[in-house]
């Protein structure tokens, strides 16, 4: 058995120093419920486990009706969806927060370990996409925002560079007639991950009748959650009818570069896909009238 160095920073900045003095060697830990499996199964060599959990910046949660929503990096899920009014600003992100591996997981796991752990078929960075959300990092040389989109590069891989670490994320404000849903497969009905994952965020028209503008993340079918700009380039400024959902549906599933494993192959990877997309976007298209 090897020995691992466990440190439990008081600020972002002495965060950002261990992690920069031990590169490759250190990793944040914040519920642990990624990376305690890895380090145990040998998936990662590290020397130092850096806790952030002692961090104010990196645990609170901030919201209000007019700047919208500032979520801690290290933030576990049940208090994402324990507190009432970020549950009825963002019911997107509470789909995914309610559905990680299952309570206890939900005691631990936050959405910043979720998105850092880079996973091609993680839960909640869909929402975090299709919410336009922005990931504000630190190191050693200051801080910068990353769009939800870009953050994850390839399985396991972020755009942080060395000494950075996610200490937070920032959801627009909601604004009335917009929706977000998400929603995946699973092949057995007990704990798993998602064989496909599908998030839609809409935005409508005051009759609710015409779509304005939507987002569609997929998880699962490429080797980083995967944004379709495609789909809302196709839905803005058109009517609702089911053909529309249909033929939105249709251009996720040849945007999906799905794989066969364990969890499916990639020909029933791009049949779900067209299924929950579409069931996405219905979803977002019924909260987006019930927010009017
Ligand atoms: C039984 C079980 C069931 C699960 N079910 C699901 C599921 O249904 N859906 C799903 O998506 N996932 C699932 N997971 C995976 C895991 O629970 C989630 O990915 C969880 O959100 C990770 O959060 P965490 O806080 O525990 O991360 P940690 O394990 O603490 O960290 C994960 C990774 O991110 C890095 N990291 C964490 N926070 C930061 C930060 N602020 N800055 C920089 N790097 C950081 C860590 O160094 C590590 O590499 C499951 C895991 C288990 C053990």
């Amino acid at each position: 058995m090897r020995e691992i160095d466990y440190i439990s920073a008081q600020s972002v900045s002495e965060a950002a120093a261990l992690l920069n003095d031990h590169g490759d060697r250190a990793r944040v830990i914040a519920g642990g419920t990624d990376v305690i499996v890895q380090v145990r199964e040998g998936r990662r060599e590290i020397d130092v486990l850096v806790d952030v959990k002692e961090i104010g910046e990196l645990t609170a949660i901030e919201y209000s009706a007019g700047s919208g929503l500032r979520l801690g990096a290290a933030a576990p899920c049940y208090q994402i969806y324990g507190n009432a009014e970020v549950a009825e600003a963002y019911p997107g992100l509470i789909d995914a927060v309610r559905m990680i591996g299952s309570v206890q997981i939900q005691g631990r796991a936050s959405v910043g370990g979720n998105l850092c752990n880079a996973s091609p078929a993680a839960d909640s960075i869909c929402p975090l996409i299709v919410y336009s959300v922005t990931c504000n990092v630190q190191g050693p040389n200051g801080s910068r925002a990353i769009a939800a989109e870009d953050f994850c590069t390839a399985p396991g891989q972020t755009a942080m560079t060395q000494g950075e670490l996610l200490v937070s994320l920032d959801f627009p404000a909601p604004k009335a007639n917009t929706g977000a849903f998400y929603l995946r497969f699973i092949p057995r009905n007990e704990m798993d991950i998602a064989e496909v994952g599908a998030g839609a965020f809409v935005t409508l028209d005051a009759s609710g009748a015409t779509i304005e503008s939507a987002r569609v993340a997929l998880a699962a079918v490429a080797p980083k959650p995967l944004y379709v700009p495609e789909v809302g380039d196709h839905l803005a400024g058109k009517t609702i009818s089911d053909e529309l959902i249909q033929e939105a549906a249709e251009i996720a599933q040849n945007a999906a570069r799905p794989i066969s494993d364990m969890r499916g192959t990639a020909e029933h990877r791009k049949h779900l896909v067209a299924v929950l997309t579409r069931r996405a976007l219905n979803g977002a298209i019924a909260r987006a009238r019930e927010a009017n």
